[in-house]
């Protein structure tokens, strides 16, 4: 479970701070961003850091809110040693004058809850998330078996995946986010969308976007002038919108958009503080230009599904590179996403064979 879409990857060099413009975006920062363990107040009580990540995604930046006599973190990084040192001094060095007291969640992707168990349990802080991100990620959690469900089976050879990839996905078990994560505390602060939450005498606000992650909290303080958006807007990354097995027949791409309407609302002016790539203005326009990307590859699938198609078969028209085994699923729910919503606008029918589906224009 990844936070970029399969569509784009950029790896990028430090350069010093000089704020640079780039397709309709401003960095004020530029192409710079904080070392390891180092942080950056980005604005009045808002800090930036960053967590290591294997190539690809390359890093999550993570936010610390000064809440007066203490430390509000926002996202926590991969379960990984490496993260966990760099915390460990940030804990005992820059950050140690005061207590953390709050672990805010924006979702439940490895990346962002890793190691959000272990520093509510090292420094008594109490997790807050949504609902849904929390609910999932405990059932996901406890979901420990040897082998793939049948309906997990069944729904990625309906998507026409051959014996092969099957029998590689049946040999890598089931329940690796028990794995991922850190086991989290059995009691969390829900946050719910439009809370008004009090950090730093100021007044976050909670709004909830989803079709990424089931409940997606981001942060917005109007007084500050930033907008915490974890996955849901990043600026050089398409983010995945994909359908999962739990939920085979959703239509998460029309969540999506709903989400980007409803940020849409918020004011342009923002510093956008995203989860990957770097702080950034320019939110109306990188709402647009997301969902432009997603409306390119429906017209693509739409052109693609003239003679039926099983949902393997569209990967060449929605991806950039060949897709592997290793990829395979997470492309398979993006392609499902797109079909499904071209379904549910009825611009796709779903014809359902023994034991493949194929969708075609109607
Ligand atoms: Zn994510």
């Amino acid at each position: 479970m990844t936070d970029q879409s399969l569509t784009d990857l950029e790896i990028e060099e430090q350069a010093p701070i000089e704020a640079v413009e780039f397709r309709g975006l401003s960095y004020p920062f530029g192409r710079w961003w904080p070392a390891p363990g180092e942080l950056k107040e980005v604005a009045a009580g808002v800090l930036w850091l960053r967590m290591p990540m294997p190539a690809g995604l390359d890093h999550i930046n993570l936010y610390v809110l000064d809440d007066g006599d203490g430390w509000v973190l926002v996202d926590t990084g991969l379960r990984t040693d490496e993260t966990r040192a760099l915390w460990q001094g940030l804990l005992a060095g820059p950050l140690g004058g005061k207590p953390v007291t709050r672990v805010i969640v924006t979702h439940m992707h490895p990346d962002h809850l890793g190691q959000a168990g272990w520093l509510c349990r090292h420094t008594g802080a109490t997790l807050c998330m949504t609902r849904g991100e929390y609910l999932t990620a405990r059932m996901l959690m406890l979901d420990q078996q040897e082998e793939p469900p049948v309906e997990a089976m069944t729904f990625y050879g309906r998507a026409g995946w051959d014996g092969e990839d099957l029998e590689a996905f049946r040999g890598r078990g089931w329940g690796r986010f028990g794995n991922a994560v850190t086991p989290l505390p059995v009691q969390y602060h829900r946050m719910r969308d439009d809370d008004a939450l009090t950090i730093g005498g100021r007044t976050w606000r909670v709004v909830v976007g989803r079709g990424h992650s089931p409940e997606h909290a981001c942060l917005v303080c109007e007084e500050a002038g930033v907008l915490i958006a974890g996955d849901q807007v990043l600026p050089r990354i398409t983010p995945n919108v994909s359908v999962h097995v739990a939920e085979f027949d959703a239509n998460p791409l029309e969540e999506w958009f709903d989400s980007l309407d409803r940020l849409k609302l918020l004011p342009d002016s923002l510093l956008v503080l995203p989860s990957h790539n770097e702080p950034f203005h320019g939110l109306h326009a990188r709402l647009d230009q997301l969902r432009l990307d997603h409306e390119r590859k429906l017209d693509r699938l739409i052109e693609r599904c003239r003679e039926p198609r099983k949902v393997r078969e569209t990967f060449e028209t929605l991806f950039k590179r060949p897709i592997t085994n290793s990829d395979i699923m997470m492309a398979t729910g993006e392609a499902l996403s797109h079909l499904h919503y071209l379904e549910g606008q009825g611009r796709l029918r779903r014809q359902r064979e023994a034991d493949h589906d194929l969708f075609v224009v109607p």
